[in-house]
């Protein structure tokens, strides 16, 4: 008897109820942070290589918890998702940045893109098509300085759903960026059918450009795919200048990266704006 109780009592192994209260405590906290407004959107330029002008900006999340402090996205997008906060969080996040990008064509400043990050659970969502039609209707924006940047994984999980209300979004004027491109299975032939409009190459092939000479010749291959295919072409994760360098010769149209501006809060990335910068 002693030994069957052994074995039944096995799923009150202490580390799994720790991690099983923390998951539990972190979504109750992810919750409250959505209603005391705790989130913010911080914005990363995109630099056009042609000219050196700041052609837009990649928003991206932060928590700014009383407790925790700055909390980065990668330690609760998972469970965000997981727990389906993701889908108001979402829309916050693309409320927030259509505001923002509509502000600053308000003040004169042109007609920036807005790139933004979207989960598979959004995606997948029934009502996703016509949430974004009604934030983007709502903040005034343009359609076209939308982008919504997505994954290959995100494609492979549900694809012809998710190509049918891609689809639908890009008939609207709304752009489509392929996230981390190079890190899926996507195949160019598929490639060619899907309704993407920019490449984003994965800022993992950019690191080691300069030792590497394969590197230097698949960031080269992939940013040639994407001009073949009519696409425009974002390198991603540039922190030097001999990185900037070889995206230059691959003739990348876009680049993003510490090199040239981390992601700034909104009231910093109004100053740069403001200030008329050129790279
Ligand atoms: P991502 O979409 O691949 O975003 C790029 C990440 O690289 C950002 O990290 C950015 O701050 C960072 N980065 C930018 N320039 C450089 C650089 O020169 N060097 C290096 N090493 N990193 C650079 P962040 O902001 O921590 O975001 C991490 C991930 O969290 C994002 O990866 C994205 O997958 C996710 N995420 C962020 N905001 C949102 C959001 O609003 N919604 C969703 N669903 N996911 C988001
Ligand atoms: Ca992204
Ligand atoms: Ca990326
Ligand atoms: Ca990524």
């Amino acid at each position: 008897a002693k030994e069957e109780g052994k074995g039944k009592y096995i799923i009150f192994d202490p580390a799994f109820l720790q991690a099983f209260s923390e998951r539990v405590n972190m979504e109750k906290y992810l919750r409250k942070a959505l209603e005391r407004n705790e989130f913010m959107v911080f914005y990363q330029p995109q630099i056009r290589l042609r000219n050196g002008c700041i052609y837009g900006f990649e928003a991206l999340i932060r928590w700014n918890s009383p407790e925790r402090g700055m909390v980065s996205p990668l330690s609760f997008i998972k469970i965000a998702e997981d727990s389906r906060l993701i889908v108001p969080i979402g829309e916050w996040v693309l409320a927030q940045s259509c505001m923002f990008a509509k502000r600053l064509q308000d003040e004169g400043y042109g007609d920036y893109k807005m790139a933004v990050n979207i989960s598979v659970v959004q995606l997948l969502e029934d009502g996703f098509v016509d949430s974004v039609l009604r934030i983007l209707e709502k903040s005034g924006l343009n359609p076209e300085q939308l982008e919504l940047e997505i994954t290959e994984s995100m494609i492979m999980e549900s694809f012809h759903l998710v190509i049918s209300k891609l689809d639908l979004l890009k008939s609207k004027g709304i752009q489509i960026a392929l996230d981390d491109f190079g890190t899926g299975y996507s195949s160019l032939g598929s490639l060619k059918n899907m309704p993407i409009t920019t490449l984003k190459v994965d800022k993992s092939f950019i690191e080691h450009v300069p030792e590497q000479e394969d590197n230097r010749n698949l960031a080269r291959t992939i940013v040639m795919i994407g001009r073949k295919l009519g696409m425009r072409v974002v390198a991603e994760g540039v922190e030097t200048e001999l990185q900037l360098q070889h995206v230059k010769r691959a003739k990348c149209d876009l680049v993003q990266g510490y090199l040239f501006s981390k992601p700034l809060p909104e009231l910093e990335a109004l100053e740069l704006v403001r200030s008329g910068r050129k790279y």
